[in-house]
């Protein structure tokens, strides 16, 4: 068997097509396009690439951004009243504060600053808990586009074993929470768990989010799984030049999963595609509009 690669970078794109095809009629109900405000703190040079992608993206499906950079020094007050302005603000539909954040700030008390009907990260507490509970709200980017590269890959979720490796409030916990929605069986394990090993073994779908180059080895994986990369560990060979790898090992999983997405080009491609969706969600939502029906 040698793997399929889940080809996330296309499937973004036509994401990013369908969140385009739906800006017009929101733009002539509103009479303006959707409004995304990105907010940068500091020199952080992946930071800087991530941003740049973002703000790309949202020009291409017709929404309008707003961007602010701000020096690494940047006071925590002044921060929050950025956020306390965007809030205010009725044309900023999203509010994107990148992370990480310089360590005399406290990331946690800017990112529920933001208000969560703009929260297009799915990182505030109110969305972390709508999202637990069941109700609907703006669900983080990364696990959402993971999801939607697995319901394409597997189908019907319910009653697969799906672990999902590694529990931050970003990406792990709401991964399992969506595949808890989707009915599957969902193990999650982080750096205490004992017997990784064994728990891969049992998996119909991984969800690897770790940060831990090639941690899950091919040789670990269940025959036909389907494997979700999320990790993006940037490596420096011995000729100096940088490359990304994942947490799985891909070239020893080809021959054995049936399903899996490359390092790069596979779950990076669809979180940003899924923020412009939430930003589209969110405009439509505060307008009291009904969600455009393709998405
Ligand atoms: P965090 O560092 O916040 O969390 C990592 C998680 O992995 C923790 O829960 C940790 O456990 C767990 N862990 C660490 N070591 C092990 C181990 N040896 N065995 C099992 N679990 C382990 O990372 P993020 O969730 O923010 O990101 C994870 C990866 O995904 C990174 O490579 C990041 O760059 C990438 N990423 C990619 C995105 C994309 O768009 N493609 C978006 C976001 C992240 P514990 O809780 O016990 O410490």
């Amino acid at each position: 068997m040698t793997a399929a690669i889940i080809d996330g970078k296309a499937r973004a794109a036509r994401l990013v097509q369908e969140v385009a095809a739906a800006v017009p009629a929101f733009a002539a109900a509103r009479g303006r396009a959707p409004g995304l405000a990105v907010v940068l703190v500091g020199d952080n040079p992946a930071s800087h690439v991530y941003v740049r992608n973002k703000l790309a993206r949202t020009a291409e499906a017709g929404m309008r951004s707003i961007e602010h950079r701000l020096p690494a020094d940047t006071r925590e007050a002044d921060l929050l009243a950025l956020v306390a302005a965007l809030n205010a603000d009725d044309a900023v539909d999203g509010i994107l504060v990148q992370l990480p954040l310089p360590g005399h700030v406290d990331a946690d008390k800017v990112l529920v600053a933001v208000d969560p009907a703009k929260d297009v990260d799915g990182f505030h507490a109110v969305n972390a808990g709508r999202l637990a509970t069941g109700l609907p709200g703006l669900v983080p980017c990364t696990p959402s586009g993971c999801l939607i590269l697995l319901k394409e890959t597997v189908g019907d979720l319910s009653g697969a074993e799906a672990l999902v490796v590694g529990r931050s409030n970003i990406v792990g916990k709401p991964m399992a929470a969506l595949l808890t929605a989707a009915s599957a069986t969902v193990t999650l394990a982080h750096s205490r768990t004992r017997d990784l090993a064994g728990h891969v073994a049992r998996a119909d779908v991984v969800v690897a989010a770790v940060g831990v180059p090639e941690l899950i080895r091919g040789s670990w994986l269940k025959p036909g799984a389907v494997v979700i990369d999320v990790g993006m560990n940037r490596l420096v060979g011995a000729d100096g030049k940088g490359r990304l790898v994942g947490d799985v090992a891909f070239a020893e999983a080809l021959p054995v999963a049936r399903a899996i997405t490359p390092v790069p080009g596979g779950v990076g491609p669809m979180t940003i595609a899924c923020l412009l969706r939430n930003t589209l969600l969110a405009a439509h939502a505060r307008a009291g509009l009904p969600p455009p029906v393709a998405l």
